[in-house]
């Protein structure tokens, strides 16, 4: 980075070390133009990317609006609280690992059908008819075929 003092491209980093929570790097910086000293402080970007929906605005990821409608899909299913919590993480770990700033909403949808298409078939059907409006046809169709293709789900664990 350009030193802050005179804009000199060019600098040296003189010592590095970790924060003392270790999610931190932080470099002392010497400019190669003018001598002066100063701090970077290096982290890893974790944030969300924000959720573009289809009309367009884009809203930040909302954790709980995503567990509720999850969990709406999965009334009185036979899956338990820790199956729904492993494919609710599953979910942000992608949106997470995306690395992108922001990922369309049926992206983040299709993820959610994986985890439910795998887990309950009646939870999958409900939440694809809330998520998908099955105003198209074609996706409801699209969604009955995915069902077909998928033989049974995955074993509960009791
Ligand atoms: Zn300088």
């Amino acid at each position: 980075m350009h030193c802050p003092f005179c804009s000199e491209p060019d600098t040296r980093v003189i010592d590095s070390r970790l924060s003392n929570d270790g999610d931190q790097v932080r470099r002392r910086r010497e400019c190669v133009g003018c001598g002066e000293r100063f701090t970077t402080y290096e982290s890893a970007e974790l944030n969300m990317p924000r959720i573009v929906k289809s009309d367009g605005s884009r809203v930040p990821y909302n954790d709980d609006k995503m567990r509720a409608g999850v969990m709406r899909a999965l009334e009185k299913r036979p899956v338990s609280t820790e199956q729904v919590e492993d494919a609710l993480n599953r979910v942000k770990h992608k949106l997470m690992s995306a690395g992108e700033r922001e990922v369309v909403s049926s992206k983040l949808g299709n993820w959610v059908m994986e985890e439910l298409l795998a887990m309950d078939h009646v939870a999958y059907i409900r939440f694809a008819s809330v998520y998908l409006d099955f105003s198209d046809i074609n996706a409801f169709r699209d969604a009955i075929e995915r069902l077909d293709q998928q033989k049974k789900p995955r074993k509960q664990r009791s």
